[in-house]
């Protein structure tokens, strides 16, 4: 049975697309199935993905929710490109800031991307949507349409606050749009062991969310090879295969997988 994992956080920065990319791949290279949903207008997960210019891809998700919106008939692989490291990609681009205006005249504006998702899940063992760093209506549509999310947080800053509002709009999707909703956990990105202060927030976070969102076992630590790969368009599995970033990007995999 398909899991669909929305991987959240209206901070930008955090790590989201890159553990798109790599717990996608990670997944695939398990023998998954996997489909990556770019849902940011940014493009970054696509352009990591080896697809350096998103402004140029023809058919995007924003194309597919057009269709979705408009009643109109589409070919349910419309769009979705072959990763050659074993993951199918629907990117995104530019005109999903386009689209989300036109979404919030929609009716039932915050089912169409759950509408795409229905139809296809079957196809695949895991669906991964990279969402935009904000908690407008394209992120409610990838919370509706998922069945977990999975929460990248940095453990560089105090981000009390902004973890607040978004486990808030979890438990209001939860309660009147998707019942079905789990949150996976915080995973905590970017983590600088030479720091103590890493460890104190490390600390903090397992105080304030250790009974309510939960904390992913893994921790990913900070390293510029993760950065150096989306750059080069290939995952950490690729571009660093003995790094300790790309083990604990084994990990959360198997993390995942056994949740
Ligand atoms: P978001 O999608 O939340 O905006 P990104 O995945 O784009 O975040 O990551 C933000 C920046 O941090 C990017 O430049 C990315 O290459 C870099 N990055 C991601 N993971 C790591 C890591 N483990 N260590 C160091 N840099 C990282
Ligand atoms: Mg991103």
């Amino acid at each position: 049975m398909c899991i669909v994992i929305a991987v959240a956080n209206q901070k930008g920065g955090v790590g989201k697309s890159t553990v798109v990319a790599n717990l996608g791949i990670g997944l695939a290279r398990e023998g998954k199935s996997v489909l990556l949903i770019d849902a940011d207008p940014q493009g970054s997960l696509s352009a990591s993905l080896g697809y350096h210019e998103p402004d140029e891809i023809p058919v995007t998700i924003a194309t597919i929710m057009t269709h979705v919106i408009n009643e109109e008939d589409y070919d349910l692989t419309e769009g979705i490109l072959h990763n050659p490291e074993g993951v199918d990609l629907l990117p995104a681009n530019i005109e999903l800031a386009a689209l989300e205006i036109t979404l919030s005249n929609a009716m039932s504006r915050e089912m169409i991307l759950k509408e795409y998702i229905e139809q296809i899940r079957g196809r695949y063992d895991y669906i991964l949507i990279d969402c935009m760093p904000s908690l407008g209506v394209m992120t409610i549509n990838a919370l509706v349409a998922a069945d977990r999310v999975l929460i990248p947080a940095l453990a560089a800053y105090l981000p009390v606050i902004g973890l607040q509002q978004l486990l808030k709009t979890i438990t209001v999707v939860k309660k009147r749009l998707n019942k079905k909703l789990t949150v996976e956990g915080i995973l905590i990105t970017m983590v600088d062991y030479r720091t103590n202060y890493a460890k104190d927030i490390t600390d903090m976070l397992h105080d304030s969310y250790g009974d309510t969102a939960g904390i992913m076992k893994t921790y990913i630590p900070f390293s510029v090879k993760a950065a150096e790969a989306s750059t080069a368009g290939v995952s950490i599995y690729k571009y660093c295969p003995t790094c300790k970033v790309t083990k604990s990007y084994e990990e959360l995999t198997k993390e995942v997988m056994e949740s």
